[in-house]
């Protein structure tokens, strides 16, 4: 039998579909592309002054610790595609807590103090709590901790809160895309009670994981009249709403321009009912732009990622599930990682020639998918390459 390179679309590698192409080999983990990273015969230590090809530091890993997910969301994972014939990862594909850590503290030593873990549902990985502790042990340079994050669906946080907080998270954001029990139902599309949430949510609250922040995708005609009971059920509490558009991530969520909300007009709906003000951001490259209520009730986010591209700080790398680097939530190719964590070609890598690598990658990146996307033609875009967000991280 030949062995044939898989297709880069997620549908062409299930199991059902190479029933009907007999000659594909499923390599789930080969999904997408990812070179080797060359290792520089000569490097700057790691000495957090690394910066792009745009001047932008590194400064934020975003872990996807793995590719499953108990919701079938259809802006991120829709159900016809991710069906019981998809395959995910294999657990061998998996990087270890082990090899995640090491490769963490390696980006700590050049610049990174913001971990995020995420996925797929990050809690759905055994034993997530053990990487948590590890992650929380690691220190900058300066001796400080890591602002250490988790985004999260929220159905299993109920049960996990405690484990997590003692652990060593400090805090997390949980997905929710509206109150009303019935399109909370339809948008998970599993069925999952939104009062489920709200009690993970309250959980996490009460073991102290905060502050916490709320991400709900808007998608117009679907979920945007959930704006304001949203922001009324949130107003007046320490969590922090936030507002996404819907975006063009991945290959399979059919995106539509017409579909997207611009946050412009969120505000404008929300500021009908509750005056706003807006704030500064909290640190360089944040990714909401902040509003607080005028009658001192709390605050809100919009994060435009489509109507008002936030490239030009993009301070953040991220890991996927298999180790692979990726420079940009809309990227076509990552890094293979995992080839130098792992040995590679009967090779052991250093940490040092690790971060040589890394440094080089980072130094030569100049992605700006979003800033570009309102320039580029219809038919010039890479959409059906795109890799997936459940793969690659939130
Ligand atoms: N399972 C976790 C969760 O639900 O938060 C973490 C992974 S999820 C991919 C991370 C975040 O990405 C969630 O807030 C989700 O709503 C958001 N997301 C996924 N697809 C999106 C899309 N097409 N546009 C905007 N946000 C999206």
């Amino acid at each position: 039998m030949s062995r044939i390179e898989p297709s880069r679309d997620p549908r062409a590698n299930s199991a059902h579909n190479s029933l009907v192409i007999d000659k594909v080999i499923p390599l789930a983990d080969h999904r997408y592309r990812a070179a080797v990273p060359s290792i520089p015969a000569s490097a700057n230590p790691a000495n957090g002054l690394l910066t792009d090809t745009l001047g932008r530091p590194l400064r934020d890993l975003r872990i996807s610790v793995t590719d499953r997910c108990n919701f079938r969301c259809s802006y991120c994972m829709p159900k016809d595609v991710f069906d019981k014939h998809y395959e995910f990862l294999p657990h061998s594909s998996l990087l270890s807590f082990e090899e995640m850590t090491r490769a963490a503290r390696i980006f700590v030593s050049h610049g990174v103090r913001k971990i995020r873990l995420t996925g797929g549902e990050p809690l759905l990985r055994k034993n997530l709590e053990v990487l948590v502790g590890m992650l929380a042990a690691l220190r900058t340079p300066d001796g400080e901790p890591l602002d250490l994050t988790l985004t999260t669906n929220g159905s299993l946080l109920e049960r996990k809160a405690q484990a997590l907080k003692d652990a060593g998270l400090q805090r997390v954001t949980v997905s929710l895309d509206a109150l009303d029990d019935k399109i909370f139902r339809r948008m998970n599309d599993m069925d999952f009670p939104v009062a489920e949430v709200l009690d993970g949510i309250a959980a996490a609250e009460r073991v102290g994981l905060g502050p916490i922040k709320v991400n709900m995708v808007v998608k117009r005609g679907v979920n945007d009249h959930e704006i304001i009971p949203m922001a009324r059920h949130f107003r007046g509490t320490p969590i922090v709403l936030r507002f996404i558009e819907y975006m063009d991530v991945g290959a399979t969520n059919g995106w539509r321009m017409d579909e997207v909300l611009p946050s412009a007009q969120v505000i404008e709906r929300l500021s009908t009912e509750f005056p706003l003000q807006p704030i500064d951001p909290n640190y360089p490259g944040e990714t909401a732009q902040r509003w607080r209520y005028a009658d001192g009730a709390g605050e809100i986010g919009v994060i435009s990622s489509v109507t008002q591209a936030f490239c030009h700080d993009c301070n953040r790398a991220r890991l996927s599930t298999e180790g692979k680097l990726f420079l940009c939530l809309f990227a076509t190719a990552g890094h293979d990682l995992r080839a130098l964590l792992r040995d590679h070609d009967g090779r052991t890598y250093s940490d040092e020639e690790i971060a040589a690598a890394i440094g080089l990658i980072w130094q030569r990146r100049g992605d700006r998918y979003s800033e570009l996307r309102g320039a580029m033609q219809a038919d010039e875009g890479h959409g059906e390459h795109r890799v997936e967000m459940h793969y690659i991280g939130g």
